[in-house]
C-alpha cells in the first residue's frame, strides 16, 4: 500500500524522462514521504543499501538505511518536511564513518534526499546550513564516558548510538540504527525491562523526561543495572523532535547498594530510606520484622499504620516539616509491634544525604527502641509527680535547691505563706522573707551545711504576708546524692513551731511565773514528789522553820519536827490518804516558829499535777497562816456564845425584824408578847400589827430612824399582845451588819416601871389636887386676915401676915404646875384659842418680871408686830417661865435679853441669858419631866424640873418647836418658833 501512492505521485507517465535522469545521478537519491517512508530510491541508492527497490519502497528511511541513518540527517528530514525549504546537511555516518553530503528539496508530499559521499561539499554546507545540534558533538566523542547514549526517534527507533552499549552487546552499529532500541539484544532478552523501556519511550515522546531503573542483558552471561533516561528534545515549534537516551551503568552503585542494604538489615535499629520527596522507599529486616509489614505495605505513608494512633498527627507533621525544610528529623513515638499488637516508644531521627549540589538525594531514618528509658523516664516523672504532689500536700514549707544552694523549687505553701510567687523565691529571693535577726545566722548555717553537705537545722522567723507577722519555723535540709555520692540536690522544709515556742515561751513564763509566785504568795509552798516526800519549799517556809534546803533534800521528813506534837499523826493520815487516793489534802496544823518558838495554826493544802496520761507527777501545797482567823473564830465563836446566853435570858426579849415581820425572836420576847413559836413561824408576827394605835407615829418615827440612823434610840411604846392585853415596853434596835434588811430589836418588859410612875402621876395628881384646896381656903384666909387687921390697924401684925403671902404664891405656882404636869400626862391640859397680841404679851410679861426681878435688867429687842391664834395665857406662862429660869440660872448676870423677830409664817422669841449654860449631853433631857440639870451649881438653885416640860408642851400644842443652844460658863439661849395661824 505505501508502494502505490509515491509512486504514483513520483512517477509521472510524462516523467520518463526525469527517471532515467535520477537513474544515472551519481549520487544515492531518494524520494520519502511526508513520515519519511521510501517511495523511491535510484540505482546508486540502491547500491548503496544494498537491496533493490522493491525491497526498500515503503519501508521508513531509518530502518532501510542504517548507513545513511544520524541525528543530524533526521533533524534536516524533520525540518524540510515542515519548511518546505530545500536544505543540506554533511555528517559523518556511525555506521561507516564516512562523510555523507546531503541535499533535500521538498517535492509534493515528499522529500528528494540526494547523498554525496567524501568531506568536500562539507565546509560549504556547513556555511550554508545551520548545522544539526547532535553533530557539534560527535557521539563518538561520549565513548570514553562509559555512558551509553543514544538518539531515538519519537517512535523509538535508533538514530544513533554510541560505541559503549555495542561494546557491551559485542554488536555493530548498523545492527541497531534504524531499528527500535527496544527490540535490541540488550533488553530483548528481558522482557520486563522492555515493557519499562517501551512505556517509558511512550512517555517520553508525550513530552516528559523519564527516568528508570531496570536490568538489562547485553549479552550471555552480562547483567547490566541501568538507570536510563530518556530526555526528549523539542523543535521550534516544541513538537518532541527526537529523544536522547541516556544509559548509566550503576551495577556497581547496585551492588554497594546491595551491600548498604545487608548492613542496614544488620543495624539492630528500624532503619528505612525515604525518596527526596518524602516517601518511603524500603526499610530495613528489623523493621519489617519488627511492624510485620512488607516493604510494599510500609512504601510511600503506608509506615504510618504502625504508629499509635495519638502520635500519628504529630509525627507526620514532624516529617513534613523536615522534607520541606531539609532539616534534621527528631521525634518520638510509639510503633506497634506486629506481632503482639504492643506499642512500644521510639526515638526516631533522619538525615538528609545530598550530592555535591547540595540536592537531596535520599533521607536515611532510623528510630531506635527507647521503651525501656521511656518508661524509667515515665516512672521517675510519676515518682517526680509522686515526689510533688507529696510535697503540696505536705503541711510544711517544702523547698528544694541546687547543689550550690539556689531554691529551684517550693511547693504552694510556701507562696500561700510568704504571698511571693516562685520567682521572687527561687534563688536567694526567699532571703527577703526572713526576719532580720535570723537573716545573718541562718545564712551562715546554710552555708555551712552546704560546703559539709551535712544536715542544715535552724530555727527562724519567716514572715506571714498576709498577716505581716513573723512565724517561727524549723528549717531543715538534707542533700540527695548520686551513686558516687555527689550532691545532686538538697531536700527542704520549713514546719511551723510557732505554737510550740509559743507553748515554749508561755511554758518558760508559766515557771517563771510559778516560780516568782511562790516566792511571792503570803503561803508557805511546798513540792512533794509522787510518792509524798518533800522536794521544795519556798523561802517563806524556810523563814518560818529555819530549815535549809539541803536539810529538806537530805531528810524529807526533817519539816515533822515543827509540827504540833498533837497535829502529827493526823498529818500523817491525812498526807496517806491524798498519796493514796490522788484526793485533795486538806489539814489544820499548828506550825512552830522557828524564832519564836510560837506555834501558830495553818491551813494545809495540796493538790497533785498530773501529767497527760492522769499520773501524778508532783504535789504542790500551800500553808495559809489562819492564825488570826483561828483567834477571831474562837472570838467568834464565844460571842456567840454570849448572844445565844443573851437571847435565852429570860430579862430581856429579842427579836430580828424584816420590814413589818418578826423573823425570829427569843423566848422571852414570846412570852411578853404572849405568842408561840409556831406563830413566829407561820409568820403571824407583825410588829405594826402588835403597835397600838396611839404609839404607831412613835414607833413609825423610830423606825424612820433605825432605817436612816442603822439603829433607834430605845423609847417607850406598848404592846397589843397576842390575847389583846397591851404591855408596855422599852424597845431598841440596830440593823445587822450583814444583813442590811434585817434589824435585832431589844425589847424590856416596862409594866413594872410603867406601874410606878402611873403611881406616882397619880399620886402628884391626887396631891396637887389636895393640895390646892387648902392652899385655896389658906390663901383667902390669909388675905381676909391681912385685911382685916389692916382695917383694925394692926399695921404690924398685917405686914407680918403679908410676909406669908409671897410663899404661898410659890406654893400655889408650884401646885399649878404639879397640876398642870398631871394634866399634860393625863392629856387633859386645855386651851383657849384667841387672837393674841404677842407683841404687847411679852413686854407685859417681860414688865411683871422686871417687877419682881431686880437683880436682873430685862431688855425686850425687835417687836412682833403681827399676831397669832393661841392660848393668851398659856404662851405667856411660856415666857414667864423662860425668863424666870434665865433670871435663876445666872446669878452673877445683869441682864436677861429677850429677842422678837417675825416672818411671813412665823414669830422666832429668843430668851438668852449669860449664865451657868447647859452641858451638851443634857440638853435634851432639860425638856423631861422632873429632870434637873446635875451640876452641883445648878443643884443649889431650887426648882423641881418641870418648867420646861410644861413649856415644851404648850408650845408644842401651839405646832411650834423650842430649841436651845448654850455654852457652859457663857450662857444660854432659848429659841421659840411659833406659826402665827395654826388651823386649830
Ligand atoms: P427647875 O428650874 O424647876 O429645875 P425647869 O424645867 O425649869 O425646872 O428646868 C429644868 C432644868 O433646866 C433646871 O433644873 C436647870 O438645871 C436647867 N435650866 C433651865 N433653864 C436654864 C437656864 N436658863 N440656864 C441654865 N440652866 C437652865
Amino acid at each position: 500500500m505505501s508502494n502505490t501512492k509515491p509512486t504514483k505521485r513520483l512517477t509521472p507517465a510524462s516523467s520518463e524522462t526525469l527517471l532515467t535522469l535520477l537513474e544515472t545521478l551519481p549520487g544515492a537519491l531518494f524520494v520519502v514521504d511526508d513520515a519519511a517512508k521510501i517511495v523511491y530510491a535510484n540505482a546508486s541508492a540502491q547500491t548503496l543499501l544494498g537491496a533493490t527497490r522493491e525491497e526498500v519502497c515503503g519501508k521508513p528511511l531509518w530502518r532501510c538505511a542504517p548507513q545513511l541513518v544520524s541525528t543530524a540527517l533526521y533533524q534536516a528530514v524533520q525540518k524540510t518536511t515542515q519548511t518546505r525549504v530545500p536544505s543540506e546537511v554533511a555528517y559523518r555516518s556511525p555506521v561507516t564513518q564516512t562523510w555523507l553530503h546531503v541535499q533535500l528539496a521538498p517535492t509534493v508530499g515528499g522529500l528528494l534526499l540526494q547523498f554525496h559521499q567524501g568531506r568536500a561539499a562539507r565546509t560549504a554546507a556547513q556555511r550554508e546550513a545551520p548545522v544539526p545540534q547532535g553533530e557539534r558533538l560527535s557521539i563518538d566523542d561520549l565513548n570514553g564516558l562509559h555512558t551509553r547514549i543514544g538518539v531515538l526517534t519519537p517512535e523509538g527507533i535508533v538514530l544513533e548510538i554510541n560505541e559503549v552499549p555495542l561494546d557491551d552487546a559485542h554488536i555493530r552499529r548498523e545492527e541497531v540504527i534504524g531499528k527500535p532500541l527496544a527490540e535490541a539484544r540488550w533488553w530483548s532478552c528481558s522482557p520486563p525491562s522492555q515493557a519499562q523501556l517501551r512505556a517509558a519511550i511512550a512517555r517520553a515522546s508525550r513530552g516528559e523526561t523519564v527516568r528508570f531503573e531496570t536490568v538489562v542483558h547485553p549479552r550471555e552471561g552480562m547483567d547490566l543495572h541501568l538507570e536510563a533516561t530518556i530526555i526528549p528534545r523539542r523543535d521550534v515549534d516544541h513538537h518532541v523532535e527526537y529523544l536522547v537516551y541516556v544509559g548509566t551503568d550503576i551495577t556497581e552503585r547496585k551492588r554497594a547498594e546491595a551491600e548498604i542494604h545487608a548492613l542496614i538489615d544488620a543495624i539492630p535499629q528500624l532503619v528505612w530510606i525515604m525518596r527526596p520527596d518524602g516517601y518511603q522507599d524500603s526499610f530495613n529486616q528489623r523493621a519489617r520484622d519488627y511492624t510485620g509489614l512488607s516493604n510494599e505495605e510500609a512504601q510511600g505513608e503506608g509506615w504510618m499504620q504502625c504508629l499509635h494512633p495519638e502520635d500519628r498527627q504529630r509525627v507526620r507533621s514532624a516529617w513534613q516539616h523536615a522534607v520541606q525544610t531539609g532539616g534534621g528529623y527528631e521525634t518520638e513515638m510509639r510503633l506497634r509491634q506486629g506481632t503482639t499488637g504492643e506499642y512500644r516508644w521510639f526515638l526516631s531521627r533522619a538525615l538528609p544525604v545530598r550530592d555535591e549540589v547540595g540536592q537531596t538525594l535520599k533521607w536515611f531514618g532510623t528510630a531506635t527502641d527507647i521503651d525501656e528509658q521511656k518508661q524509667a523516664e515515665q516512672r521517675i516523672k510519676a515518682s517526680e509527680q509522686n515526689w510533688r504532689v507529696l510535697a503540696e500536700t505536705l503541711p510544711q514549707l517544702v523547698w528544694t535547691t541546687q547543689p550550690d544552694g539556689r531554691v529551684d523549687y517550693c511547693n504552694q505553701r510556701y507562696c500561700d505563706l510568704t504571698q511571693a510567687d516562685f520567682e521572687q523565691i527561687r534563688d536567694y529571693g526567699w532571703r527577703q522573707f526572713l526576719h532580720p535577726e535570723d537573716a545573718e545566722h541562718t545564712l551562715a548555717l546554710r552555708q555551712q551545711s552546704l560546703a559539709t553537705g551535712e544536715l542544715f537545722e535552724n530555727e527562724c522567723r519567716i514572715r506571714d504576708g498576709r498577716t505581716g507577722a513573723y512565724r517561727w519555723f524549723l528549717a531543715r535540709a538534707l542533700p540527695m546524692r548520686d551513686a558516687t555520692g555527689q550532691i545532686l540536690k538538697w531536700f527542704g522544709t520549713c514546719t511551723d513551731i510557732e505554737e510550740q515556742k509559743r507553748a515554749e515561751q508561755q511554758l518558760k513564763e508559766s515557771r517563771e511565773s510559778l516560780r516568782v509566785l511562790t516566792e511571792t504568795v503570803p503561803q508557805l509552798v511546798w513540792v512533794r514528789r509522787p510518792d509524798g516526800l518533800l522536794e521544795y519549799v519556798n523561802q517563806r517556809y524556810r523563814d518560818y522553820t529555819g530549815l535549809l534546803l539541803e536539810q529538806i533534800q537530805s531528810d524529807p521528813w526533817a519539816y515533822l519536827q515543827f509540827f504540833h506534837p498533837d497535829d502529827r499523826e493526823s498529818h500523817r493520815a491525812h498526807l496517806q490518804h491524798a498519796l493514796d487516793t490522788g484526793a485533795m489534802y486538806e489539814h489544820e496544823q499548828r506550825l512552830r516558829n522557828g524564832q519564836s518558838g510560837e506555834y501558830r495554826w495553818f491551813l494545809a493544802r495540796a493538790m497533785p499535777v498530773r501529767d497527760d496520761a492522769g499520773q501524778i507527777v508532783k504535789w504542790f501545797g500551800t500553808a495559809t497562816d489562819i492564825d488570826e482567823q483561828k483567834r477571831t473564830e474562837e472570838a467568834l465563836r464565844q460571842s456567840q456564845e454570849r448572844a445565844r446566853v443573851l437571847m435565852n435570858s429570860s430579862i430581856i426579849g429579842i427579836n430580828i425584824i424584816e420590814g413589818e415581820q418578826i423573823v425570829d425572836a427569843n423566848d422571852t420576847y414570846l412570852r411578853m408578847t404572849g405568842y408561840t413559836r409556831e406563830d413566829l413561824r407561820a409568820g403571824r408576827m407583825n410588829w405594826m400589827h402588835m403597835t397600838p394605835p396611839d404609839d404607831l407615829a412613835r414607833t413609825l418615827e423610830a423606825h424612820q430612824e433605825l432605817a436612816t440612823q442603822q439603829s433607834m434610840t430605845p423609847y417607850e411604846k406598848e404592846y397589843v399582845c397576842q390575847g389583846g392585853s397591851r404591855l408596855p415596853v422599852l424597845v431598841g434596835a440596830v440593823v445587822l451588819e450583814h444583813h442590811p434588811f434585817q434589824a435585832i430589836a431589844f425589847v424590856l418588859d416596862n409594866s413594872a416601871r410603867k406601874e410606878l410612875e402611873q403611881r406616882k402621876d397619880d399620886f402628884i395628881s391626887m396631891a396637887s389636887h389636895e393640895l390646892r384646896n387648902p392652899l385655896a381656903a389658906l390663901k383667902m384666909q390669909t388675905q381676909l386676915v391681912r385685911k382685916r387687921l389692916e382695917r383694925q390697924s394692926q399695921h404690924e401684925a398685917a405686914t407680918a401676915l403679908s410676909r406669908v403671902e409671897g410663899p404661898v404664891k410659890q406654893l400655889e405656882r408650884l401646885v399649878e404646875e404639879l397640876l398642870d404636869v398631871s394634866k399634860i400626862q393625863a392629856g387633859r391640859l386645855e386651851y383657849v384659842r384667841e387672837t393674841v397680841d404677842l407683841d404687847a404679851l411679852l413686854h407685859e410679861v417681860a414688865e411683871t418680871m422686871q417687877q419682881i426681878h431686880t437683880t436682873h435688867t430685862i431688855v425686850v429687842r425687835g417687836a412682833a408686830p403681827r399676831s397669832l391664834v393661841g392660848d393668851k395665857d398659856r404662851l405667856g406662862q411660856i415666857f414667864t417661865n423662860l425668863i424666870s429660869n434665865a433670871i435663876k440660872y445666872s446669878p452673877g448676870a445683869e441682864t436677861v435679853e429677850m429677842d422678837l423677830s417675825t416672818s411671813e409664817e412665823t414669830v422666832t422669841v429668843r430668851v438668852c441669858d449669860h449664865g451657868l449654860g447647859i452641858p451638851r449631853e443634857q440638853r435634851d433631857k432639860i425638856f423631861e419631866r422632873f429632870y434637873r440639870a446635875t451640876g452641883p451649881r445648878q443643884k443649889a438653885i431650887p426648882g423641881l424640873g418641870m418648867g420646861l416640860y410644861i413649856v415644851q408642851e404648850i408650845v408644842k400644842r401651839h405646832g411650834g418647836t423650842i430649841t436651845v443652844d448654850s455654852e457652859v460658863g457663857k450662857g444660854s439661849t432659848f429659841t421659840v418658833t411659833l406659826p402665827r395661824k395654826r388651823d386649830a
